[in-house]
């Protein structure tokens, strides 16, 4: 395990597939550490399409970088406190990430 590698992300088409894949209904995305695989739907993000259907921008890149902290907490750390589970996420997500959003967002742009 190393903070340097891949956390694959599945982004899926909508509420009912997210359900089907484990998730919660009115969230955007969630981390399920029993198959070890962060579900984010792509509504969720806000994206903004191309005309031939592809993704140009996100909206809210910031949901993706939470749900993959809480994969990173579950595999480095283990259980812990949802309470702290969640201020961990949205603290790294403030100062940290605002300060790299404008290297971070090119990168996520290639991945999309
Ligand atoms: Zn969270």
């Amino acid at each position: 395990m190393s903070l340097f590698q891949l956390y694959p992300v599945r982004l899926v088409s909508d509420e009912d597939v997210f359900l089907e894949g484990g998730g919660i209904r009115g969230a955007g995305g969630i981390y399920l550490p029993i198959n070890k695989q962060t579900l984010i739907r792509i509504d969720s993000l806000q994206p903004e399409w191309t005309e031939d259907g592809r993704i140009a921008s996100i909206g809210k890149p910031r949901l993706i970088a939470h749900e993959v902290t809480h994969q990173i907490q579950h595999e480095l750390i283990g259980k812990l406190p949802i309470w702290l589970l969640e201020g961990m996420a949205v603290y790294l997500l403030t100062d940290y990430f605002t300060a790299s959003e404008s290297a971070y967002s090119p990168r996520l742009r290639n991945f999309l």
